[in-house]
């Protein structure tokens, strides 16, 4: 297991000295949640859910949900579901004890959940007893052509409500079941995915705070929760006043950010990124290291026009460059509150934390 000891431990205890920056963690799994702790991270800054929904023992049953032609049928699918889902997070918050917990609701492109072959499809069937050709049919409805840009983040909380109640239930039964056994009480931040517009906020919005005043309500508990998005598009950037009239905190996905701001995708542009770096138009990959200029332009804009409706709007990064020094840098000089990386980074984004700190301060003298 790793540990952080002797000098570097020392080290690392100089670095906290001196930074400003929080760091947290990436982290989904109870292993992740563990390590991300043991080197020092402050938190979990992003729960990605999907990747708790492909577990062999899920995927029929989220498969079941997404085919579904009707609420009832989804509904029935996600009871299913919730006690997992439930457990996951109760997991999740007896390791973090009491620190911050961003959980953001689910954002898979749809495409990855639905079946992939007939043999997929026959699986559903035979688990749900449900018929296999009108499964397929269900299936090729939802096919899309480009599902990077589609029904996916909070879109698929807009079409299907019951989708985002589940997991906001979950996340608060959880919150109560901890609190319950006399643990530190859990803090959930309730993070929506792709959110471009203030009405699309102020909607996820009022979902989850009904929905988490009702389990409040069932379990007579005293649970906190932050409502907050994850800034990830330009509009959402340049409109990020609207938003923030109804986020308490905004978590700048600079992954989906760099690719929609560029319109490069994130998942296959090594060809011709080499090219570019090559030939000296790209300094370095924008997706590792982040655009100071463009995409930098926009969350300098989102986090002025943000503060500017809401002045303590907590402000993150938890795309892969909340591990990057140089963007860490940034980061600082735009005054975020915190970063997330991932779990084995956390110890490098403490260390460039505190050297962006030290710059910061220089700039001042
Ligand atoms: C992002 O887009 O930067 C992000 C953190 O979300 P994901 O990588 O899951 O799309
Ligand atoms: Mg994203």
């Amino acid at each position: 297991e790793p540990e952080l000891s002797g000098d570097f431990a020392t080290l690392m205890a100089w670095a906290d000295g001196v930074r400003r920056l929080k760091v947290r963690a990436n982290a989904e799994t109870a292993l992740d949640a563990k390590v991300a702790r043991q080197f020092g991270a402050e938190g979990i800054g992003l729960c990605r859910t999907e990747h708790m929904f492909f577990d062999p023992d899920r995927i029929a049953a989220v498969r079941e949900m997404i085919l579904a032609d009707d609420e009832a049928g989804r509904r029935q699918a996600l009871a299913k579901i919730l006690p997992m889902q439930r457990q996951d997070f109760v997991e999740l918050f007896h390791i973090m004890e009491g620190l911050p917990v961003t959980i953001r609701l689910l954002d898979p492109p749809l495409h990855e959940f639905l079946p992939h072959s007939e043999e997929d499809v026959r699986a559903v069937a035979e688990a749900t007893g449900l018929d296999a050709a009108k499964l397929l049919r269900r299936a090729q409805e939802l096919h899309e052509v480009n599902p990077m840009l589609g029904h996916r983040g909070c879109r698929l909380g807009v079409s299907y409500p019951e989708i985002y109640e589940m997991q906001v239930r979950a996340i608060i039964e959880a919150a109560c079941e901890v609190a319950a056994a006399g643990r530190p009480a859990p803090i959930p931040e309730i993070m929506h995915p792709l959110v471009a517009k203030g009405e699309e906020m102020k909607f996820l919005r009022q979902l989850t705070d009904r929905t988490a005043k009702e389990v409040i309500a069932e379990r007579k508990a005293e649970i906190q929760y932050q409502v907050g998005t994850m800034v990830e598009l330009p509009r959402a950037c340049v409109r990020a006043g609207d938003l923030a009239e109804n986020a308490e905190f905004f978590s700048f996905g600079t992954n989906d950010l760099t690719q929609t701001t560029f319109g490069i995708s994130r998942d296959d542009s090594g060809r011709f990124l080499n090219a570019y770096i090559e030939k000296g138009i790209f300094e370095r990959d924008p997706f590792v290291s982040l655009d100071q200029e463009g995409v930098g332009d926009l969350i300098r804009l989102a986090a002025e026009r943000g503060r500017a409706v809401r002045p303590n709007v907590k402000l993150g990064i938890c795309g892969e460059h909340g591990g990057d020094p140089a963007s860490i840098q940034f980061c600082e000089s735009v005054g975020l509150d915190y970063v997330s990386c991932s779990a084995y980074r956390v110890p490098i984004a403490r260390l460039a934390a505190a050297q962006a700190a030290i710059g910061e301060r220089e700039k001042d003298r």
